[in-house]
């Protein structure tokens, strides 16, 4: 059986892991803590929700245990991650992590002042995780240097390049020391990620779990037609119906999202958006006081929603279907993680049928519908035939336009151009054959990372 014992984690890190309950390794982490601690480059294909934090977490605390330089501590590992929420969950995992080591960890990201973090910064850290626009101010001002980091950390890869981060992470890239082990996890393995991957990965082992598989299948999910207007009165009714023991909702628009909070409160329930516009300080709050049961109902939109690391969410509500097919998969992953149940519903307005159809498209069977609610509304159930919406800028309705990101696509993948990534769902088509494995793996030596795992 494999264990985290096997893995050859040291004895502080194991006892880490058990203060924390995990009991076996995730399949991100079987694959990728071996060839990290061997001091192999990494590109992993993972989102959160499968243990990927710790699959690089504990070999660099590994790593970083093993002797520390003499003299005043330096920074030794750079984590870059998107968002200010994925960068506290990750320093939050290295607090848990590091508990019974000698290390010095630290997160650094925007929206708040900035002094506390250069004290830390001064005091002398061994890990630094930090959002990229806050990090190269401080760069810019003298207080960071990056001149000794052995491990490199790009975490959410995908997602840093959606916010437009490329140029950041160039510049990072620039500072940093020639010799170092580098590491790479992206949810999705676009040509662009693929591309930036090989201009700084070294010989990656290419690590493969992307959890599209597994959710899809496992989680409840029902679709309702109901029109734009009634879809309040209907999430109103749900809530108060069944057995809401902690929700998401997503919207499509922070506006909505506000909307909506105000809506939910006016019926006398609990609940918080959580999105760009606010400030880090009500983030947090939001955050806290969802995890801690006191706000029943988190409201958010995709980018904000990223990272949230929160395990027993009993309801997900697609309150604005996803124009983006793979957002349904990503959001309904919310729920039903570590083995738990949950729903996931789907509100489809008149607007919105051709985004179901996407959404079925890829994922691969329709979606329970329920017609039995009192808003039903039979006009937005899709037409035969029809066709997927439009995806953001796509000129044409049948599928995707050109120049869409075709998000799920393997670099130099052989599938031609549709879509790659099908979720494994037993059935036909070319699954598993269309993934070229290993291709991220590009002018490497073996790819190590394969025998992708469908296990979870
Ligand atoms: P991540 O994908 O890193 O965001 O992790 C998702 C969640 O899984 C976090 O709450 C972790 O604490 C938890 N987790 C990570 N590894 C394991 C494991 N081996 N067993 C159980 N839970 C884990």
């Amino acid at each position: 059986m494999d264990t985290f014992e096997s893995l050859g984690l040291s004895k502080a890190l194991l006892r880490a892991v058990e203060d924390e309950g995990y009991t076996t390794p995730t399949p991100v982490q079987l694959q990728a803590i071996p060839p990290l601690l061997d001091g192999k480059d990494v590109l992993g294909v993972a989102q959160t929700g499968t243990g990927k934090t710790a699959a690089f977490a504990l070999p660099v605390l590994q790593v970083m245990s093993r002797g520390r330089p003499q003299g005043k501590r330096h920074i030794r590992a750079l984590v870059l991650s998107p968002t200010r929420e994925l960068a506290a969950q990750i320093d939050e995992r290295f607090s848990a992590y590091s508990e019974h080591l000698d290390i010095r960890h630290k997160v650094i990201f925007g929206g708040v002042k900035q002094n506390p973090q250069v004290r830390a910064l001064q005091k002398g850290l061994d890990i630094l995780v930090a959002t990229p626009g806050r990090l190269l101010d401080l760069i810019g001002q003298g207080f960071i240097d990056l001149g000794r980091v052995e491990f490199f950390v790009l975490d959410e890869a995908d997602q840093m390049l959606d916010m437009g981060f490329i140029r950041d992470i160039r510049k990072v890239l620039n500072l940093l020391p020639k010799r170092r082990q580098n590491l790479l996890f992206s949810a999705t393995m676009p040509k662009s990620i693929a591309d930036l991957a090989s201009s700084f990965l070294n010989k990656a082992v290419m690590v493969d779990v992307s959890p599209e598989e597994i959710t899809v299948e496992r989680i409840a999910q029902k679709i309702m037609f109901v029109r734009k207007a009634d879809k309040r009165r209907l999430i109103v009714d749900i809530i108060k119906e069944e057995d809401v023991y902690r929700g998401i909702v997503f919207t499509r628009t922070k506006h909505g999202a506000n909307r909506l909070v105000k809506q939910l409160d006016q019926a006398g329930i609990n609940a918080a958006a959580i999105h760009g516009n606010k400030s880090q300080g009500a983030r947090t709050k939001a955050l806290a006081n969802f995890k801690n049961g006191t706000t029943l109902i988190l409201v958010a939109t995709d980018i904000a929603s990223r990272g949230i690391d929160v395990d027993d969410i009993s309801h997900v509500f697609n309150y604005d279907l996803p124009n983006e097919p793979e957002s349904y998969v990503h959001r309904i992953g919310r729920t039903a993680r570590a083995g738990k149940s949950g729903i996931a519903y789907g509100f489809c307005d008149e607007s919105e049928s051709g985004y179901l159809v996407g959404i079925e498209r890829l994922i691969g069977f329709e979606v329970p519908r329920d017609e039995e609610h009192q808003y039903h509304y039979p006009a937005a159930i899709p037409k035969p035939g029809q066709k997927p919406g439009k995806i953001k800028d796509g000129k044409s309705s049948g599928g995707r336009s050109n120049n869409s990101r075709n998000r799920n696509s393997r670099p130099n993948n052989s599938g031609g151009g549709g879509r790659n990534s099908r979720p494994n769902r037993g059935g036909g088509g070319n699954q598993g054959s269309g993934r070229s494995r290993g291709q991220g793996n590009r002018g490497s030596g073996g790819n190590q990372g394969s025998g992708r795992s469908r296990d979870r």
